[in-house]
């Protein structure tokens, strides 16, 4: 078995991976949302028997509010809740820099520059010798050479690291303080203007004149301008494969860090790398999802998680994109039906562009993407 669930997280990623056989299930958890997504979560985890509430692995892609909200909430009652994990994979601030490593008990005060920076500190809480640690309590990086990074969880899910890069991480820490403030991991502080700097606004927020159906060919057509925000950049990318299937999970990693990765992977010369699943990066933000990567991918099932809240994603120009240059056949799962997104229904485009688009049956439900079936392929 090798099952992705979107939960519905929003604007943001929740994304709960079940896999093993029958007998012996384990789980994983990639983000949780914003806090108004936890309860979700939670009533998720409470349907589990107690004893099995464990997950191999915890990763917070990135420092946004959208992808550590939930998590926060999460690892404070943890404890209560009988929730366990082998793994939590986070790039605190003592990861930006090269070879830095979450400290020993001794030394408390070197976990970051922002004072009571919460999300490291509750990691520390649930484990400090958890935090990292098939890393040795190191950073998740890609190195300039050599191997990507390859990581087996428990059950046999292996994980290669796509995401981040020391280029990534460097930008990062002049402004991770700030990055911190935005995503409110600093109790007590609220968001400020310091957000500004992180870039994160979309400048050319255009809206589309939606008279009909959207033109794919004149979407993707559309210039390309890459996703510069700091912390979107810093986030871990994995290329997770079990039982024979692979699904790339994105954070809100760049498409030009994920490109260069992907060419990387063993026996990937040329060719698109198959996939039998891809999360859109960054909730299919036109700036993060470029023709030159789905052009480096054969993917049939394209995951986008957001409810078009906060940024109006996914932009058409990602899901054009994928359409024109994904090779035929794909299909399209979002967690939530939108206003951003609901155009991709129409019957007359899915004939046109051979491909399906499915939406949920209500906002509570998300997208269940079952990879072990045959026909996920
Ligand atoms: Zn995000």
């Amino acid at each position: 078995m090798f099952r992705i669930d979107l939960l519905p997280a929003e604007y943001g990623d929740a994304i709960w991976i079940e896999y093993g056989e029958r007998r012996r299930i384990h789980r994983l958890l990639i983000d949780c949302g914003t806090a108004a997504v936890y309860p979700r979560i939670r009533e998720r985890i409470l349907a589990l028997p107690e004893g099995q509430r464990h997950f191999e692995l915890l990763l917070v892609t990135h420092v946004d509010l959208d992808h550590i909200g939930g998590a926060l909430a999460l690892l404070r009652e943890s404890a209560s809740l009988g929730v366990s994990f082998g793994e939590i994979w986070f790039n605190g601030y003592m990861h930006l820099s090269p070879g830095g490593v979450v400290p020993a008990a001794t030394d408390d005060d070197t976990l970051g520059p922002l004072q009571g920076e919460e999300l490291s500190d509750l990691i520390v809480a649930n484990g400090r010798q958890r935090w990292n640690a098939l890393l040795q309590g190191g950073a998740l990086v890609v190195p300039d050479a050599g191997p990507l990074p390859l990581f087996t969880l428990p059950g046999g899910m292996r994980l290669t690291l796509l995401s981040p890069r020391q280029e990534q991480l460097d930008a990062l820490r002049p402004v991770w303080d700030a990055a911190c403030r935005k995503a409110g991991i600093v109790p007590g502080v609220a968001a400020d203007d310091d957000g500004r700097r992180l870039e994160e606004v979309d400048a050319e927020q255009e809206s589309d004149d939606l008279l009909g159906d959207p033109d794919p060919e004149q979407l993707a057509a559309r210039p390309y301008k890459a996703d510069r925000a700091r912390p979107n950049g810093s986030s871990i990318a994995l290329l997770a494969e079990y039982g024979g299937r692979r699904a790339l999970l994105t954070g809100d990693a760049f498409a030009e860090v994920l490109l260069a990765s992907l060419a990387r992977l063993p026996g990937n010369a040329g060719d698109r790398c198959a996939v039998d699943a891809c999360k859109l990066s960054h909730h299919g933000s036109r700036g993060n999802t470029s023709s030159e990567l789905v052009r480096a991918l054969q993917c049939r099932n394209w995951l986008v998680s957001s409810n078009g809240k906060q940024f109006r994603h996914p932009d058409g120009e990602a899901i054009a994109r994928v359409l024109r240059d994904g090779g035929g056949d794909v299909r399209l799962h979002f967690n939530y039906r939108s206003e951003f997104n609901e155009m991709w229904s129409s019957t007359a485009l899915q004939r046109r562009y051979r491909y399906a688009a499915s939406y949920p049956a209500s906002d509570a439900a998300g997208v269940r993407l079952d990879l072990s079936r045959r026909r996920a392929r």
